[in-house]
């Protein structure tokens, strides 16, 4: 029955493509144990900072195969496990790795995009002709990632698409290395629950449901229109686009919104100075990020979580496109204090704050940008880029703004899960941000 379908569903497939899919495993708690051996075979927590109640971001292959998982509190964690280990995040010597990875990849393919500190997608289409076999690549790559560090390991899934490609990084954990064929797809498919896809979590699962989509196998051989009642139009094509092969998420999205966030610790909340420069780092990383990318944003969001659970949220919208950490701040602290003067005694910044995020988005490209014609913000725009070029090329502590110098420890950065596109050569060929390199 299902070859039947098979044979009929074969001719709309498109299995051109050639994409690799580069997933590490456990990847901040490995470069710990890299970095120091004593670490080595055990369970490794990482945390932003140390308090019962923060969360660790890392786990350690040992600690998972004990029950610990990402997200877990410390407290959680001690009682599963008493003897892990736990070690403050060094997002720098993370960048770092990271950074010999993609190196490692570039080497094998022109057409690189990391996804995230810890991932990326080669697209090897044009090297169908100079490569014959993409397995024996795969483990040419992992042991060139091995001569660079030897304790890191990582999941390869190679398939004709991306989002095949990340799927066969998930079958095999760790130092795994899967092809997706044509030829196994649907035994592959067979042992998973839809959640096991990639972007389907509770919400998506609802909506195959309600068609009568239960399996994984079943929505690979689910018809377009099918898949577009259940998602409601474009976003069910795309599904059906992915389970036959074709390639729908390839392509260098334009950055929409950047975030920054930060735990906060019982002793930090309670310091109104140390909060105003968790809120300044906040600021200033993502000025280095728009200043990087050439673009201002003319909308921000910010919040403030709360041990029980509430939140504080504030939407800003600039009059002039904004890059500046130092206006960005004054924006939010002028908020907060109009806040706290109409709602006196509700205070913002308290001991209950758990943590702070910053978003900016509706970008701006910088060249688009224009000014009044008396405006003194041309100078201060060309004095910033010229700023982060002495970083760039002298590092990050040969100039400070002033707002940078008020607490330098609480300038800790916050940590790249996400994007990672900042540490990457620009279309102008101008190299990474070699401050975001450094300690
Ligand atoms: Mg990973």
């Amino acid at each position: 029955m299902k070859d039947e379908r098979y044979a009929k569903n074969s001719l709309r497939q498109n299995t051109g493509g050639i994409v690799m899919y580069i997933d590490m495993n456990s990847f901040f708690a490995s470069c710990e144990q890299q970095l120091d051996p004593i670490l080595r075979g055990k369970p490794v927590g990482v945390c932003p900072y140390e308090s019962p109640n923060a969360a660790v971001i890392a786990v350690s292959l040992e600690a998972k195969a004990m029950g610990i998982t990402t997200g877990m509190r410390l407290m959680e964690c001690r009682q599963i496990c008493p003897q892990l280990i736990i070690r403050p995040s060094q997002p720098v010597k993370y960048r770092q790795f990271h950074v010999k990875i993609m190196n490692v990849l570039k080497e094998y393919c022109g057409d690189v995009i990391p996804k995230s500190i810890d991932e990326a997608v080669l697209n090897f289409t044009s090297y169908k002709l100079i490569y014959k076999d993409f397995i024996s690549i795969a483990r040419q790559i992992k042991s060139d990632i091995k001569q660079e560090a030897d304790y890191l390991k990582c999941s390869i899934g190679i398939a004709p698409n991306a989002f095949l490609a990340k799927l066969a990084t998930d079958l095999q954990k760790p130092d795994g290395l899967v092809e997706i064929t044509v030829e196994n797809i649907d035994e592959h498919l067979k042992k998973l629950q839809l959640r096991d896809l990639p972007g389907i979590a509770s919400g998506n699962e609802r909506r195959l449901r309600k068609v009568g989509i239960t399996t994984p196998l079943e929505m690979r051989y689910a018809s377009i229109s099918l898949l577009r009642k259940a998602f409601g139009g474009i976003v069910g094509y795309y599904w059906y686009c992915r389970l036959n092969f074709y390639e729908v998420d390839l392509h260098m999205n334009k950055t929409k919104s950047m975030g920054a966030g930060r735990m906060v610790s019982a002793d930090q909340s309670a310091s109104l100075q140390t909060m105003e420069a968790l809120i300044i780092s906040l600021c200033t990383r993502l000025e280095q990020r728009m200043v990087k990318q050439s673009v201002f944003c003319r909308q921000a969001i910010f919040s403030v979580r709360y041990k029980n659970r509430g939140d504080w949220r504030e939407l800003f919208r600039f009059a002039n496109p904004l890059q500046d950490a130092t206006e960005l701040r004054n924006y939010i602290t002028g908020r907060i204090r109009e806040y706290e003067l109409l709602c006196f005694p509700h205070t913002v910044i308290n001991r209950q704050v758990l943590n702070i995020n910053l978003t900016v988005y509706d970008f701006i490209s910088e060249n688009t940008i224009q000014y009044n014609l008396f405006d003194n913000r041309i100078q201060q725009d060309k004095l910033r880029k010229i700023m982060y070029l002495i970083k760039n090329k002298y590092g990050k502590n040969s100039v400070r703004k002033a707002c940078e110098t008020i607490e330098p420890d609480v300038m800790k950065d916050a940590i790249g899960f996400g994007s990672v596109r900042e540490l990457e050569a620009d279309d102008n060929g101008n190299g990474l941000n070699n401050f975001l390199l450094e300690e």
